[in-house]
């Protein structure tokens, strides 16, 4: 028999105030564990992943060196080592239950996409199958992709798709209902080219930063480095609520996030939530989730009670941006996934609950070359760092010369809520530099030169027995939507339901163009200091604008940054149009990102998605109110007319119970006037033909009719009878899990 279970022995002392009980128990005591509930995760970790390791042990060593070479210098890889790979892939995969495999790629949806094939082929003449899987079919798909969103780029009768082989980011078993699939990530475009998805142009923003990098770092004499690889560490924050109360609220079903609903007695305010003790039920959630995740391959790290009650969080270990994309959507569908067995669901919505914390995604970025350094790691004095500090340059003028992109990828539908809404943060970028670089580029605009550096000093505690700390000179800002923090920058605005594709495509572009734009200036000059020092002290000068290290949740900012000309976009469906101004078309296309085409069907997808978005939230509202809380609330304002009739009968005056009715009345009113309306104007919106009109109309009118319905039915929730009301309320929903 093999080890199934091992004994752990450990001693039980008495505590040192001598108490009985404890006393009572001291000696050995012996628990007996089963070895299944030992987790090993160095041994579990990658284990639904063919790994480098895998494909060494597997592959023959050409072949393994060949798609070595392929993965990290690119080109293509022959048919006859597809073919080895392939195979490999497939033994491995059917070694592990493997039935079927998929080209998994991600579509402007903003999800990913999957259709199964199984391994089984043509039976042989005695009937015999064997599992199969080619090169060809490995490294080539062709889905129909009529289905998917386009933008225009693709008419139904010219309906091809093509799914393309990532060679960077590692194959991997997907476990579901349907059993084992091998999932093969992929890039997705049309029969003429154009991207499709959201992994190819971030691939190729990946290749332009590395290019432009390369002859920054050149700049200052590194020849070793041969490329620069732009590392994402995302936080994923959400949100997790019973599943009986879920299956209760249409709008959880349908939307993601509520429609109606009133704020509880207790929200947030007591700040006893973040970083609060882990309820039994949550916790045993994390571990579940850990655990797939790391199965997977992903680094899951940390993990934590975010403000909001019910809310939480998690955060890798950062990798390259390619692959940190990639396993961030496996993060959202792992997440939705454990939530079932714990019978429970996610919520990944931006703003599942008005009023209340909503959730983001931390974007945190930064570019190491591959000899192992880190370009934004300003060391200890960042003064005297040339490097950085012309990077840093590079990065503000980026930051500011195109605040529009960088805003407009961090949208989505549900962003709209948080984004420029009435809660924080603005919509407004801006960047975040600490107390110590923001010295540093004062001191550099003012005089050209930066003699002096803060430095953090030391953080004493005041209690004899704990450590004095070295301080960072920098402390955090929350409310920064793009701080740099120590050696890297922290992008927040991200939606935490959002992929992460966008933001670090627009990151990665934005830097390449100033990074591109220096070293032209640079390699050209005669004096190469010299240029390299006026560079810095124009860029900083110029783009000073966009440094900001004050509150950014505050009205002030938000008054201080129109006068300093910053935009504040704010909404998705206004920021769509500033991916095809001449001045992005111009940086996109430059580097090969986006052609003009794709970004205009770009744009069009948005308006598209945010039309589509909000006439389901219209209809569920429609739905919910007409068949749900407007009859609970009728029943409920007969009952109490018939109770007013009883009591006045009796002789009494029912005084408190007309005031009440009369409430329910004025309000019930309210509500039916406001659904009529919104019907109207959803009728309305649902025949504009022009996308963007129809998607401005659905923001300007179907949200405002949408808010005036939600308004008077929030308000009944507070008065009428809590045993009538049909739907869980938002105590419910955020205590009870
Ligand atoms: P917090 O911001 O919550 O204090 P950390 O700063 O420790 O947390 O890290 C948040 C995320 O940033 C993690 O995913 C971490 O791996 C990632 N991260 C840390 N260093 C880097 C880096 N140099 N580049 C990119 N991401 C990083
Ligand atoms: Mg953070």
């Amino acid at each position: 028999m093999t080890h199934e279970t091992c004994t752990i022995t450990y001693t039980v002392r008495p505590e040192s105030h001598g108490d009985q009980e404890s006393e009572k128990v001291e000696g050995e005591r012996r628990r007996v564990i089963k070895m299944s509930e030992l987790l090993n995760v160095e041994s579990i970790f990658g284990e639904k992943v063919f790994t480098i390791t895998k494909m060494k042990e597997r592959l023959p060593k050409k072949v393994f060196q060949e798609v070595r070479r392929v993965m990290e210098q690119g080109g293509e890889l022959s048919m006859a080592t597809a073919d080895v790979v392939a195979k490999a892939m497939k033994d491995w995969a059917v070694e592990n239950g493997a039935t079927h495999y998929t080209h998994w790629f991600q579509p402007l949806t903003g999800i990913t996409a999957e259709k199964h094939d199984s391994f089984v082929s043509h039976p042989d003449d005695e009937g015999k199958m064997l599992m199969e899987f080619s090169g060809k079919e490995l490294i080539k798909g062709e889905p129909d992709a009529s289905s998917f969103p386009s933008g225009g780029l693709r008419a139904t009768f010219e309906a091809r798709g093509y799914t393309a082989w990532d060679i960077t980011s590692p194959a991997f078993l997907k476990e579901s209902g349907c059993g084992t699939i091998l999932c093969i990530p992929t890039a997705f475009c049309s029969y003429t080219g154009e991207a499709l998805d959201k992994k190819t142009p971030l691939l190729r923003s990946m290749e332009a930063l590395s290019e432009q990098a390369l002859r920054i770092v050149r700049l200052f004499g590194d020849e070793d480095a041969t490329k620069v690889t732009a590392s994402v560490g995302p936080e994923q924050e959400y949100f997790l609520v019973d599943k009986d109360l879920y299956m209760q609220r249409k709008d959880l079903m349908f939307a993601g996030r509520t429609l109606f609903g009133a704020l509880p007695p207790k929200g947030q305010e007591m700040e006893d939530h973040y970083f609060g003790v882990i309820k039994e039920r949550v916790g045993a959630y994390m571990k579940d989730l850990n655990i797939e995740l790391w199965k997977l391959g992903v680094t899951a790290k940390t993990q934590h009670n975010e403000v909001a009650p019910a809310q939480h969080e998690l955060a890798p270990i950062y990798e390259t941006a390619n692959i940190a994309v990639d396993h961030n959507q496996l993060v959202m569908e792992t997440m939705k996934r454990v939530a079932y067995k714990h019978d429970l669901r996610c919520l990944l919505h931006e703003k599942p609950y008005k009023g209340v914390n909503g959730s983001g995604k931390h974007d945190n970025w930064s570019i190491t070359t591959d000899t192992g350094v880190n370009l934004l790691d300003p060391g200890n004095t960042p003064n005297k760092n040339i490097r950085f500090l012309l990077i840093l340059a590079c990065i503000m003028k980026a930051v500011d010369t195109h605040a529009d992109l960088l805003r407009q990828s961090a949208s989505d539908v549900g962003n709209d809520h948080r984004l420029g809404a009435n809660e924080a943060p603005p919509a407004i970028i801006s960047i975040f530099l600490g107390d110590q670089l923001e010295d540093v580029v004062k001191q550099l605009v003012e005089t050209g030169d930066a003699a002096k550096v803060k430095q953090g000093g030391k953080l004493e505690t005041g209690v004899s027995t704990l450590p004095d700390f070295e301080k960072d000179a920098t402390d955090r800002n929350r409310t920064s939507p793009f701080a740099f923090t120590g050696n890297k920058f922290e992008f927040r605005m991200v939606g935490s339901a959002d992929s992460i594709a966008s933001p670090n495509t627009t990151l990665n572009a934005i830097v390449a163009e100033a990074f591109c734009e220096a070293a032209d200036r640079i390699e050209a000059a005669e004096d190469k200091e010299v240029a390299i020092h006026d560079l810095i002290k124009e860029y900083m000068t110029k783009h000073q604008r966009i440094v900001f290290n004050g509150n950014g949740y505050s009205d002030e900012w938000v008054a201080e940054a129109e006068r300093r000309g910053l935009p504040n976009i704010k909404s998705m469906v206004e920021a769509a149009s500033t991916l095809t101004t001449e001045k992005a078309v111009k940086l996109f296309e430059k580097f090969g990102i986006f052609t003009k085409v794709e970004l205009e069907s770009r744009e069009e997808i948005i308006y598209e998605t945010y039309a589509k978005t909000i006439n389901i939230e219209a209809l569920t509202m429609i739905d919910m109110a007409g068949k749900d809380i407007i009859p609970a609330v009728a029943a409920y304002a007969g009952d109490l007319a018939n109770s007013i009739l009883a009591v006045k009968e009796a002789g009494a005056t029912a005084a408190a119970q007309v005031e009440v009715l009369n409430e329910v009345d004025g309000l019930l009113a309210e509500a039916k006037k406001a659904l009529n309306i919104l019907k109207e104007v959803e009728a309305k919106a649902s025949v504009i033909e022009d996308v963007k009109a129809q998607a401005f109309y659905y923001k300007d009118t179907v949200r405002e009719a949408m808010d005036a319905l939600r308004a008077p039915i929030d308000e009944l929730e507070m008065i009428v009878d809590g045993t009538i009301w049909p739907i869980p309320t938002y105590g419910d929903l955020m205590f009870e899990v």
